[in-house]
């Protein structure tokens, strides 16, 4: 199924008018559907596999940047750091410690968004919100953290989507008034992306919307 470039724009120029970020997730998708919006300008992409990124990168231009959204391996931390742009899905201490440590033999600086426990489903990694408040966010050399990222439960009960969008944005809200560098709010997906920007999302990860349904999918 070929990239759907006119929802892109549509969606495109509903976002850049409110200043919301938007992380084109190509996930199982060929380096030439990439380039596709590539070409129509777009820099921001996402992904879930590490290898998959790792190879995409490689035979893609340099000036992407490069979300990785999903659950990350410590032993795979390595395999991006030279090169990521932002990774969203943090979801332990144990893993921060990582990526810092790996960060600083790369000698950079990466900058993280914690995951947060939204959903009711047991399944969603992350942190929770008393465990978030008592985090000294400023203690790694090596990591910068920016803000955080959610996802919603898979319903179509769009109240119960709205009410854990709503959560995380208040434990932002709480979390930015003790930490002044937190700048991002990474929630939203094709299913729900406007509901997570009526509720202060300013970045939304898009995939199916744009580059069609994926014949797999691993969360
Ligand atoms: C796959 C994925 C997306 C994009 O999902 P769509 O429903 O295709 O828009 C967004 N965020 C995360 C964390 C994902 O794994």
């Amino acid at each position: 199924m070929a990239v759907n470039k006119e929802k892109y724009q549509q969606i495109n120029e509903e976002l850049r008018l409110s200043n919301i970020t938007l992380v084109a997730v190509s996930k199982t998708k060929p380096v030439e559907d990439i380039l596709e919006l590539y070409d129509l300008g777009h820099r921001d992409f996402g992904e879930n596999y590490v290898q998959e990124l790792v190879e995409k990168a490689e035979r893609l231009p340099k000036d992407i940047r490069w979300h990785f959204i999903g659950h990350l391996q410590s032993n795979k931390i390595k395999l991006i750091t030279p090169f990521i742009y932002l990774i969203h899905g943090v979801d332990s201490f144990k893993l921060l410690k990582e990526i810092d440590k790996q960060a600083e033999k790369n000698k950079r600086i990466i900058d993280c968004l914690l995951q947060v426990h939204i959903a009711q489903e047991e399944t969603k990694f992350g942190f929770d919100e008393n465990e978030l408040l008592a985090l000294d966010i400023g203690q790694f050399a090596n990591v910068k953290i920016k803000g955080l990222m959610g996802m919603a439960s898979l319903t179509e009960n769009v109240n119960k989507i709205r009410t854990e969008f709503k959560h995380l944005k208040t434990i932002y809200d709480k979390l930015s008034a003790l930490t002044p560098q937190l700048s991002i709010l990474s929630m939203g997906m094709s299913a729900d992306y406007k509901i997570a920007i009526e509720e202060g999302s300013n970045m939304v990860r898009i995939g199916s919307l744009l580059f069609g349904d994926r014949n797999y999918d691993i969360k």
